[in-house]
């Protein structure tokens, strides 16, 4: 029967975990014996007690040397790589464009891993997508938060002390997470409007009853994966201009552009900043890429001289942990069992989505962007 160990997230900032109990119980059906680092599900709501009556063991972090499937939400740190068992299987989200050294603890313990984020967009990899569940979650959070810090209500209200304006929304990048933020500011009342690089966007902003900002930039478009393509310094420039006057009027920005594997672009300058209402609001859900708004600092919430709350989360998912170890863990449950033959998880390496997601291989990291 073979061991798979659920491992308490180090980082202090992350909330969520990578399997919750009713999932746990789907897998020992499956035939895995499910361990649990002990508190592992603490934070996102899931007492180790609730895992033990799922039929999970509660052990401590030297279980992993037992281990042949170990996953997380974050990687692990090189020194807890040390003391997985050779030959085993590391499931995360790995980061391997900028991760290279704990790739190589992988290859060093000859332990084969596999990264969430190299999974590919394609119909079929859509039930283990975990940017796509994580980031949907985000969009939303991303209002919620800017709800809060707001001084204003989101919707319009019509009362005996007067008519109040609905709040204003900038949404910039409309992929998974913008989408998710445009139709939770509109459930909430607010007026929204939209912009991407991407023109197929444009479509999607209007059905959910938003405006969409027009610029011309000329030739933009996406990869064969559907993700933006990297803008020329002249259209970044025209891209600003054109948002700024946008921006302005914004009561909230919300940034979402990011670029796979390569630096986010800077699209809301400190200048742009200083020309928006004081008490406004700006969420850069970039930052973790470097970041879309000059001034705005990961994990942090910083207030610029004019009066602009700019919120810089990295993980803003992290608020509704238990929705997002619900997903996380779906998407973990579904990867194993598409890989899954007779019984038997397999790695084979002839699926499409399997070679793209692993990332060290038996002691080899093969991909020369990750070596
Ligand atoms: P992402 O997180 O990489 O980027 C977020 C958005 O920012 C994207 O829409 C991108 O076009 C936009 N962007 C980049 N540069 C910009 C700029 N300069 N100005 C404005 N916007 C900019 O993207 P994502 O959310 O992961 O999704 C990208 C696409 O992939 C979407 O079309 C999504 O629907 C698609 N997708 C498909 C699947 C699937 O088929 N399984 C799964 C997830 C996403």
């Amino acid at each position: 029967m073979k061991k798979l160990f659920v491992e308490l997230e180090k980082d202090p900032r992350e909330t969520r975990v990578a399997l919750i109990p009713s999932d746990a119980k789907k897998l020992i059906s499956a035939g895995w014996t499910v361990c649990v680092e002990k508190d592992a599900g603490l934070n996102a709501g899931f007492s180790d007690k609730e895992y033990e009556d799922a039929g999970a063991q509660i052990v401590g972090s030297e279980f992993a040397k037992e281990a042949d499937f170990v996953v997380s939400i974050r990687k692990p740190s090189e020194e807890s790589i040390k003391g997985y068992k050779s030959g085993s299987f590391h499931l995360s989200l790995l980061d391997p464009f900028n991760e290279k050294q704990t790739l190589k603890a992988f290859a060093d313990a000859n332990v084969t891993a596999a990264s969430f984020e190299m999974i590919p967009r394609s119909t079929i990899a859509q039930k283990m997508d975990v940017l796509s569940s994580q980031s949907n979650l985000a969009g939303y959070c991303a209002v919620i938060r800017a709800a809060g810090l707001s001084n204003k209500i989101m919707p319009m209200m019509m009362t005996p002390a007067g008519t109040i304006s609905p709040l204003k929304f900038f949404i910039i990048g409309v992929g998974v997470a913008g989408l998710q933020a445009i139709a939770t500011a509109k459930r909430l009342g607010a007026r929204v409007e939209a912009f991407d690089t991407r023109p197929v966007v444009e479509e999607q902003v209007k059905s959910l009853g938003a405006k969409f900002v027009k610029i011309d930039l000329g030739q933009t478009g996406q990869t064969a994966q559907g993700y933006a393509k990297e803008l020329t310094a002249e259209q970044i420039e025209m891209q600003r201009k054109a948002m700024a006057k946008v921006c302005a009027q914004a009561d909230v920005v919300i940034t979402t552009a990011k670029l796979f594997g390569r630096k986010a672009p800077l699209l809301v300058t400190a200048e742009m900043v200083a020309g928006m209402k004081p008490n406004s609001v700006i969420v850069d859900m970039a930052t973790a890429g470097g970041g879309n708004v000059e001034g705005s600092v990961a994990d942090e919430t910083v207030i610029s001289a004019n009066g602009v709350k700019i919120v810089g989360d990295t993980c803003l998912e992290a608020q509704v942990p238990a929705t997002a170890s619900q997903m996380y863990s779906a998407n973990v449950v579904n990867f194993i069992g598409h890989f899954t033959k007779d019984g038997n998880f397999a790695v084979d390496m002839e699926d499409p989505i399997m070679k793209s997601c692993v990332v060290v291989k038996e002691g080899r990291i093969d991909d020369p962007r990750f070596q």
